[in-house]
């Protein structure tokens, strides 16, 4: 982006570059408080699905669309939330937009499930399994209808405290899933203590999978590691045929990417979740 701009007198160029970016992220940091009141915020929903095609949940995935610089990916706005206590607002406001959803399926006689990616600032807070109780409570739902999405990497960042919450929402009767899986470092005696349900394998690992290499190891030692620990593995990216049949075979149990289903806005998730033939999508 910014070698694009250069040219005759790139020294300046470069500058206007770099204080356009300083410019960017205090309009992101300063615009969060409002986005929450003014509903800037929006989730999609990403089906996922077993073995045989079946929904078994979904993933909320949070977007934004700024007054003034448009749609602002959660790639750059989830970590600048991450340096102040912001994304504790935003994940709750997550959390009970997906409650929301669930509610409304359960009225409609649809019992489902919503995965939330929950951040490590979070859910290491003294009064998280309060809120996220309450929250269940409010909207008449048990804690089996969310599954906790907290990367690999929180897992490692300070592992005494993160565990020690998640043993108390594993007791509450909610349940984890490890997101990109495979690119932090967790100790193996840890996971086996862990009430995790399931390890996510990283979209970047899926990717490798392609029809030039008859065996993708990294994939294969987290499907067999899951298996070991007696948790599922879940695939995320997946993109093609060959990825979804590559995975099959190798017993992974949950399948998530474009190839099934892009994420979906509220009312188009609604309608799919609600449609019990085409929650089964038709594949061989
Ligand atoms: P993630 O939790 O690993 O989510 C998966 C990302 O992969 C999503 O990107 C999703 O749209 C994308 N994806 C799904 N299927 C495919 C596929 O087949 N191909 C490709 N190339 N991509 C696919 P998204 O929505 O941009 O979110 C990026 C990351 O932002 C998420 O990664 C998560 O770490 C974070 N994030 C998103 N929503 C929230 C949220 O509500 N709270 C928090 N704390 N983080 C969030
Ligand atoms: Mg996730
Ligand atoms: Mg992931
Ligand atoms: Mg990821």
């Amino acid at each position: 982006k910014r070698a694009k701009k250069q040219g005759p007198g790139s020294v300046l160029t470069l500058d206007n570059a770099a204080f356009e970016d300083y410019n960017r992220y205090n309009t992101i940091t300063h615009s969060f408080q409002r986005a929450l009141q003014n509903n800037e915020f929006y989730l999609m929903l990403q089906p996922q699905f077993n073995a045989s095609n079946e929904v078994i949940g979904s993933e909320a995935l949070i977007r934004w669309e700024h007054p003034e610089l448009g749609m602002v990916s959660p790639v750059e706005f989830i970590p600048v939330a991450e340096e102040s206590d912001t994304i504790i607002d935003i994940g709750n406001w997550v959390i009970n937009e997906a409650c929301r959803l669930l509610h409304e399926c359960e009225q409609l006689g649809k019992h489902t499930r919503i995965a939330v990616n929950i951040s490590g600032r979070h859910i290491v807070r003294a009064d998280f399994a309060e809120t996220i109780t309450q929250l269940i409570e409010k909207w008449g739902l048990a804690p089996d209808t969310l599954m906790l999405e907290i990367t690999e990497t929180t897992l490692v960042s300070s592992i005494d405290l993160v565990r020690e919450r998640m043993e108390k929402l594993g007791e509450l009767g909610f349940s984890f899933s490890i997101d990109d899986f495979g690119t932090g470092y967790s100790s193996l005696s840890y996971l086996k203590e862990l009430p995790i349900s399931e390890l996510k394998i990283d979209r970047y690992f899926v990717d490798e999978i392609n029809f030039h290499d008859d065996e993708v190891p990294i994939v294969n030692s987290i499907i067999d590691l899951a298996h070991a620990l007696g948790v599922s593995s879940v695939a995320e990216g997946i993109e093609n045929e060959f990825q979804r049949k590559y995975l099959r075979q190798r017993g992974c149990e949950y399948f998530q990417g474009y190839f099934y289903s892009r994420p979906l806005p509220e009312k188009a998730w609604r309608d799919f979740i609600m449609n019990s033939s085409l929650s089964k999508i038709d594949l061989d």
